[in-house]
């Protein structure tokens, strides 16, 4: 079995393990239709064509998986990279569809991509693939169906390509993706949301651990979107220090602490952390089990694996990155009474700051800044503490807890709608 393999059927099991602790809830849902939540509603699969700039005819492979919808239109990002296939965007669309569950906004879970490596294709070329992959996607998306976002190697400038595609064929809907750019209708603090998201669930897992986080340690493995902004912020915000990133092809840690900023001017200029002397240089295996209070894998999922989990010193492990742990890894770090808040809790502020977008697409209201970061807080933290008081109810971890919200909302609404 391959690792990715592994890693998939951990969100399965994960459902399953929580549809068994939800037997002891007062409402006792239908089982049969509890088991048939890890199924997805529609898969779509395409061809995408494409004149490369030597001439040359290829053609990728494209997908869309579309969950559920039982409370509102699937929601998620598309990723453009080579690992992209059929399982993987299952799995992410399953995992959406908890996330904007246990957020509770009203949104079912989708997920996509191209199977292809952005970095090999020029700008040109990348917009045209983009725009056929969306002509492609046809009436699949729109506002009130499917809202596809940035994920891996995706940005604002491609949802500004769909939006303008999309256009053509419908009336101007800039509602049909969120994490556009803000002269296309996009919101202020979208990019920053899925960092101050985890900054946010952070601070929570701190308060309810009892660590004090402005003598504490934070390992980010990553340095995009996501961990630029939430290093930052949790340095910034919450008084932490930041000892490691990383990005694919190594990682710098200093025990005393790393300048993000001058770490990212660095990365900016060199295309790469090696050589920055604010930092010991080593691999990203390296670096998950260096000394830490809390490790935020915020990269690509499968990090923390069987081989390392045993090794990492955190005492806090929070999900920046979706599926980042297999299932084997959770089951030890249980054991190690490692703190762990999972992805669809930890890394939602996305897809919440994506919902504030989409809610002024459709109003034609635009927010300022404060309005987003303060319901982004509220949302965040009553999201995280319905999570921790399910757990205590019923003796389990944060994970399943969450995943007992999630199902047992969205059950209900598809009991309700009697779908
Ligand atoms: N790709 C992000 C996620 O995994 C954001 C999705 C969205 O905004 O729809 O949560």
């Amino acid at each position: 079995m391959s690792t990715s393999t592994m890693t998939r059927d951990a969100v399965t099991s994960y459902t399953m393990t929580a549809i068994e602790h939800m037997r002891s809830l007062e409402t006792v849902i239908d089982q049969d239709l509890l088991a048939a939540i890890p199924k997805s509603k529609r898969e779509i699969i395409v061809e995408v064509p494409l004149r490369r700039d030597n001439g040359r005819y290829v053609t990728f492979r494209g997908y869309r998986v579309q969950h559920n919808d039982a409370r509102g239109p699937f929601k998620g990002g598309l990723r453009f990279h080579p690992t992209v296939d059929l399982k993987e965007a299952r799995t992410l669309a399953h995992l959406m569809s908890l996330k904007t569950a246990v957020m509770n906004i009203p949104f079912g879970g989708g997920k996509g991509g191209i199977a292809c490596d952005p970095k090999q294709l020029s700008t040109r070329e990348l917009e045209q693939l983009t725009r056929n992959f969306t002509n492609l996607l046809g009436d699949n998306i729109g506002p009130l169906i499917d809202i596809p976002a940035p994920d891996v190697n995706t940005n604002a400038q491609v949802m500004a390509w769909i939006v303008d595609e999309y256009s053509k064929k419908h009336s101007q809907a800039w509602g049909v993706v969120t994490g556009k750019p803000l002269e296309l209708g996009g919101s202020v603090g979208r990019d920053e949301a899925t960092g101050r998201g985890v900054m946010l669930a952070t601070r929570e897992a701190a308060a309810e651990r009892g660590l004090n986080l402005k003598n504490s340690g934070v390992i980010f493995q990553g340095f995009g979107n996501v961990a630029s902004f939430g290093a930052r912020l949790i340095e910034q915000e919450l008084g932490a220090k930041i000892l490691g990133v990383s990005t694919s092809q190594g990682a710098i840690y200093n025990k005393k602490g790393i300048d993000i900023d001058s770490a990212e001017v660095y990365y900016r200029q060199n295309k790469s952390l090696r050589g920055f002397s604010g930092g010991e240089w080593m691999t990203n295996d390296e670096l998950l089990v260096r000394d830490c209070d809390i490790l935020i894998p915020a990269a690509l999922g499968n990090a923390i694996t069987a081989r390392n989990a045993g090794a990492i010193k955190a005492k806090i492990l929070v999900e920046g990155a979706n599926d980042c742990t297999e299932a084997e890894a959770d089951r030890i770090l249980l054991e190690r009474k490692v703190f762990v808040v999972p992805d669809i809790l930890a890394n939602a502020g996305g897809v919440v700051v994506s919902y504030f977008e989409w809610v002024q697409n459709l109003s034609n209201h635009y927010w300022g800044i404060d309005q987003v970061r303060k319901e982004l807080e509220r949302i965040m933290v009553s999201a995280y503490s319905n999570v921790s008081a399910r757990a205590q109810e019923l003796q389990t971890c944060m994970r399943i807890a969450a995943y007992t919200v999630a199902i047992e909302r969205i059950a209900r609404a598809m009991i309700l709608r009697g779908l």
